[in-house]
């Protein structure tokens, strides 16, 4: 099993503006494994559909797909920084078998270099694994379990498609507890079709009983080609309106606040010191690799999105490893890079530095940006206020002033007020 590097060295200032965060080397990596029993009825992602029984060693599919994602890995230029962020995304990465999970992180350790303390995280669902499978994957190096519970009601389960029942999630997170895993996460899925107000509650309480260092909210979204697309209608019978999706959203910040969970992101709750680190990296908008069928990566201030069907990925790593790892990417330009970030940082709730924004754009979009928010300040729904600095922060001065979507109605009305800000800036968003 692995025994990652273990580099010293300080946090990195990644300089003081977005351009040159945006080049520095990554030093988080997403890892896409495309792999799940059935299709959940919401999901539209890269997915192949595997059964229940054909999965890890069963499944050739799994073997040829680990075989090509550790090609990719060891086919991209690596930069002069160790990972200090791993992230099994999916799909149900829970389906590798212990050694396919081992064989990725070896392969990220002695190409990249991974420190000792990386926070290194997996996405498990309920039914996916035993005690046996648990210990690999925490003796392979997983520090942290991201734990896809979505509702504790079995009929709502069923409706979503899910693989899994209530019963299947206890029985999970038993086996996290009684292994002594700390660092859990659950997510959970409010808007669901036939979902009452009560059943939310019930859901809400029940994570909370189980006491894990983590949750994150999704509301669902009706996305084109689903099969609750074939069979619904956004915002009608049988999803909850959207008066009720609003008082979900409330009722979760009265419940998980009242908790001791402090929400650090628009839909993510964490107790002190367990915010997801890897997750982090995204809403700060720094750079991070990206490996496997689907997965973005933002290297150098490019981004690339891999192909999406497993054919045309195998095609796409084929002609990567024949030309050494040479990456097509788009360059993101100066005004998509400030309205991402902006887009980005409005999503966590310590928002944005007053001083980084003024370094970071022109007077014009300066002046575009206070006018497009103003109704907003008076209204409630954005602040300003005095902070002390974050680690995050290049200002040498204590305090600051940020400005911020205000929590619970600034941030459910997040969409209205970033369109705002995009239609104002997008014709003149530009660096100094
Ligand atoms: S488990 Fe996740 S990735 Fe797989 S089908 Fe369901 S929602 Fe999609």
């Amino acid at each position: 099993m692995l025994n990652f590097s273990r580099t010293v060295y300080d946090t990195v200032k990644a300089g003081d503006n977005w351009r040159q965060i945006a080049v520095t080397p990554p030093v988080s990596a997403y890892v896409h494994v495309p792999f799940c029993r059935r299709r959940c009825f919401y999901c539209d992602f890269p997915i192949s559909v595997v059964g229940d029984r054909k999965h890890g060693e069963n499944s050739l599919t799994v073997q040829s797909y680990v075989k090509r994602l550790c090609a990719e890995i060891q086919a991209t230029p690596p930069r002069d920084r160790p990972l200090e962020t791993v992230f099994f995304g999916g799909g149900t990465p829970s389906l590798l078998s212990v050694s396919q999970l081992d064989r990725i992180l070896t392969t990220l350790d002695r190409h990249f270099g991974i420190v000792g303390d990386a926070e290194i995280s997996i996405e498990m669902d309920p039914g996916t694994f035993d005690r046996a499978k648990l210990r690999g994957f925490l003796q392979a190096g997983i520090t942290r379990v991201s734990f896809g519970a979505q509702a504790f009601q079995d009929e709502l389960l069923q409706y979503c498609g899910r693989s899994h029942s209530v019963a299947d999630i206890y029985a999970a997170f038993n086996l996290l507890d009684t292994e002594g895993v700390a660092n859990v996460s659950f997510d959970l899925m409010s808007g669901l079709p036939h979902q009452t107000p009560q059943q939310w509650e019930d859901s809400l309480d029940a994570a909370l009983k189980l006491n894990p260092a983590h949750l994150s909210l999704y509301d669902l979204i009706l996305e084109p080609g689903t099969v609750f697309d074939r069979f619904y209608k956004p915002d009608a019978e049988p999803f909850p309106d959207s008066e009720t999706a609003a008082n979900f959203y409330r009722l979760a910040q009265q419940r998980l606040t009242a908790a001791g969970y402090g929400r650090y992101e628009i839909s993510n709750y964490a107790k002190p010191g367990f915010e997801c680190r890897h997750n982090l990296t995204y809403w700060f908008d720094r750079p991070y690799y990206g490996f496997g069928l689907g997965a973005t990566s933002y290297v150098g201030g490019q981004r690339f999105a891999r192909p999406r069907t497993r054919k045309d990925y195998a095609d796409w790593v084929e002609r990567y490893v024949n030309s050494g790892g040479e990456i097509e990417g788009e360059r993101v330009s100066d005004s998509d890079l400030i309205l991402e970030t902006l887009m980005l940082r409005f999503r966590l709730a310590e928002g944005l530095a007053i001083d980084e924004l003024q370094r970071n754009v022109t007077e014009e979009t300066l002046k575009r940006f206070w006018q497009a928010i103003d109704p907003y300040l008076n209204c409630g729904w954005m602040e300003v206020y005095t902070a002390e600095n974050s680690s995050e922060d290049v200002s040498n001065d204590k305090e600051h002033r940020r400005i911020r979507l205000t929590d619970p109605e600034g941030f459910l009305f997040s969409n209205v007020i970033l369109a705002k800000l995009f239609d104002k800036l997008e014709s003149v968003a530009e660096l100094p």
